[in-house]
């Protein structure tokens, strides 16, 4: 029997979609199994779990899985509860899923700093991050654990503030509560297990590696043309963010013009497009790129 690689993702939530799309513009189709708990991916000798969120860094710990993405704030959390000899390692952070946790409090409060919370008690999901941030700025405030509804804790006055995930605030706002500090900050990680991985593992996990650093770097990636007088090439290529090595090309007819063409590692914005044009270039064209493979 052949080796495969497991990946556990997240069922459904917040990490789910972006999981899931990264698999698939690494070339991967996911075929679920009729408990939706597993999949199959045929490109590749890949297996899917689906699993909570909460249960993946354990599941990469115990080698039930070889790799896994999960919020870098549930890993972080997980590896400060200690319970295991950190058994599973960072590989590569994946760019989405972006979140902060944040401590909140009355919107009446005049906060002024991490003194502010002297003596309060401040409810929480992740008891172990908000310690360590509390230690780290000298604030002598106690962090309570509540599994959910955490932003309801100060109106039942079991805490004075909380520490909890924080998008757009609505919820926090909804419960007479404003964000004042941020904690952590947060995005989807990928993580492995420490152990070695036997060489056919190790085979698979380097080429699915090579995928998603191709989909990572392409993402903001563009392909830029314009032309351009042929004084202008070297202040351009300057210019241009993230471009080495553009290529440059002669323009039929327009010998003092040239066509440069030159793939920008970067996002390229409005205003950048506008200095171009200051330095000289014209017929901008601005292209997303699809794959990209050192
Ligand atoms: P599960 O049922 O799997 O336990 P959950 O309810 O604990 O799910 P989600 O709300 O789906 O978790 O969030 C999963 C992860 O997504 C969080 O741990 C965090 O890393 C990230 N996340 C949370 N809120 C947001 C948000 N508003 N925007 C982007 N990412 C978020
Ligand atoms: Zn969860």
């Amino acid at each position: 029997m052949t080796e495969r690689l497991r990946i556990a993702i997240q069922k459904s939530g917040r990490l789910s979609d972006g999981s899931m799309e990264l698999l698939k513009n690494c070339g991967l189709k996911v075929s679920r199994g009729k408990d939706r708990l597993y999949g199959r991916v045929q490109e590749m000798p890949i297996d899917v779990m689906l699993l909570r969120d909460d249960d993946i860094p354990e599941f990469v710990a115990d080698q039930a899985c070889d790799i896994g993405i999960v919020g870098e704030n549930v890993f972080e959390e997980d590896r400060l509860g200690g319970a295991r000899e950190d058994a599973a390692e960072e590989v590569m952070r994946l760019g989405f899923a972006r979140c902060r946790l944040m401590i909140a409090g009355p919107k009446e409060w005049d906060y002024d700093g991490p003194a502010h919370l002297n003596g309060m008690r401040i409810a929480t999901s992740y008891p172990g991050l908000t310690q360590a941030w509390l230690e780290r700025e000298g604030a002598a405030a106690k962090p309570v654990m509540m599994k959910g509804s955490v932003e309801v804790a100060p109106r039942l006055k079991v805490a004075d503030a909380v520490c909890d995930i924080v998008s757009t605030g609505a919820t926090l706002d909804a419960n007479g509560l404003k964000p004042v500090a941020t904690v952590f900050s947060s995005q989807a990680l990928l993580i492995r297990n420490k152990e070695p991985f036997p060489t056919e593992k190790q085979t698979i996990f380097d080429a699915l590696i090579k995928r998603i650093n191709g989909v990572i770097t392409s993402r903001d990636a563009k392909y830029v043309m314009m032309n351009a007088p042929r004084t202008a090439v070297e202040a351009i290529t300057e210019y241009l963010p993230g471009a080495d090595a553009p290529t440059v090309l002669d323009l039929v007819g327009a010998p003092d013009k040239v066509a440069i063409h030159a793939v920008c590692r970067e996002s390229v914005f409005w205003d950048q497009l506008e200095e171009l044009k200051k330095l000289g270039a014209s017929a901008i064209l601005v292209l997303p790129i699809e794959k990209m493979m050192a």
